[in-house]
């Protein structure tokens, strides 16, 4: 049967790596794509999409605010925007020109990562703390609380933190010192989904901005994302966004995502607009949110994942070299993987695995990261229907012809 993307001369992969970006996510679900197809058929004021999803933001997440972006990354943007502006049109203005504001945002060495780059793409200064010295071997220590505090200045914007479970320090010591200091805290918790219970627990730790990615876990479109918090700042942060061609006196907007009375005008076009969000992101996100946050969703996923490793698993017991295990990834319960392990006298060595599950037709793509160790990964979260049989089968392949070889 053919698919859209033959008629784009482009090969579809076989995704055993995981909603990876550059593997254009994961599938999307019919629901979502459903969803998406129907929002379609209208037009709205996008404020007003934004108020709605706004509502449906806050009641999951506990939050007083929330707006949908283009990914996680532009959350990153448009959150370091609105701690630098705040609700002043002048400034947003001015961005990523941050004369006169504060424009310091303190982030842990061993918290910088490629997607902070959003942070600066506002105009933010990242100001780094700690040593994070227990990776070297040499040392024990990762940033301390009070390294932070000694960091702040009159120009601190916000303290940038990345959520991981082995994210040192504390958030909530971290959230300590960003209250005591009045300085709002960004948590980067792009792809910490699941557990269901963390899109309510950065805000319940102390949070003031929260940044999700829709095309991760929740299962949403490739590029969408969540940015909920402060209602003063989700406001600051959606006006950035906005496109904002009309007269302050026409603009509307739910007072429960932004109080218009505290604006003394509309800024231009901000930031945010180069991130502009469309109404089938907004509906499809929402649509995956809402079925992700069901009591029996992710349960249900896990089990569909655990069939498909099996069915991939079971075909390659007959090759001695490998040894096959669902893994439970004790940092995303419920969604496992499946671990191949490699003998060392395997005729095929990880590395070359994923080399030519690579290079096959069609593309296998897989999570080699271990492979050094020994083993590989099958993500089987984008994994669809058919594939089991297919990646076992050319695993299969891939072994009777190095023995051939041999
Ligand atoms: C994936 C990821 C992002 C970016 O998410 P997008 O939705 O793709 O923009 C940002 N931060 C972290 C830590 C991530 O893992």
């Amino acid at each position: 049967m053919g698919n859209v993307y033959q008629a784009l001369n482009v090969p579809t992969i076989v995704n055993a790596r995981g909603a990876a970006t550059r593997l254009s996510g994961a599938p999307t679900a019919l629901f979502v794509r459903e969803a998406m197809f129907a929002a379609g058929d209208h037009c709205v004021d996008m404020a007003a999409l934004q108020s709605g999803a706004s509502k449906i933001i806050a009641d999951i997440t506990g939050a007083e605010a929330g707006i949908v972006t283009s990914g996680a990354a532009a959350g990153l943007l448009l959150a370091s925007a609105a701690c630098m502006t705040g609700l002043d049109p002048g400034k947003m203005n001015l961005l990523p020109d941050t004369s006169g504001m504060k424009n310091e945002v303190i982030v842990a060495r061993s918290h910088r990562n490629g997607y902070d780059h959003a942070i600066r793409t506002s105009g933010a200064k990242l100001i780094e703390v700690g040593l994070a010295d227990r990776f070297a071997g040499t040392g024990v220590r990762d940033t301390e609380p009070w390294e932070y505090a000694a960091a702040v200045t009159p120009k601190t914007a916000a303290i940038l933190y990345v959520a991981h479970p082995n994210a040192m320090p504390a958030l909530s010591e971290v959230a300590a010192i960003a209250k005591a200091q009045a300085i709002p805290l960004i948590v980067d918790a792009a792809a910490q989904l699941p557990p269901v219970s963390n899109l309510k627990r950065f805000i319940a730790e102390g949070a003031d901005l929260v940044v999700n990615s829709g095309g991760k876990m929740i299962g949403g479109p490739q590029a969408s994302g969540l940015l909920f918090g402060r209602r003063d700042l989700v406001g600051a942060a959606v006006l950035q966004m906005l496109d904002l061609d009309i007269p302050f006196c026409d603009f509307e907007i739910s007072p429960a995502l932004l109080d218009k009375s505290r604006l003394v005008g509309l800024p231009h076009h901000g930031i945010g607009r180069v991130c502009k969000v469309g109404k089938e992101q907004v509906v499809g996100l929402l649509t995956a949110l809402t079925r992700f946050v069901e009591a029996e969703e992710v349960p249900r996923r896990a089990a569909r994942c655990r069939a498909l490793g099996m069915r991939i698993a079971n075909p390659l017991r007959s090759l001695n070299a490998l040894n096959c295990s669902i893994e439970e990834d004790g940092f995303k319960p419920g969604l496992p993987s499946l671990r191949v392990e490699f003998a060392p006298d395997s005729p095929v060595s990880p590395d070359e695995m994923v080399k030519l599950l690579r290079s096959g037709k069609p593309r296998i793509e897989c999570d080699g990261g271990d492979a050094g160790h020994g083993r590989i990964k099958l993500n089987l979260i984008c994994l669809r229907e058919e594939d089991p049989e297919l990646i076992a089968g050319r695993i299969h392949d891939i072994f009777k012809s190095a023995i051939t070889q041999a």
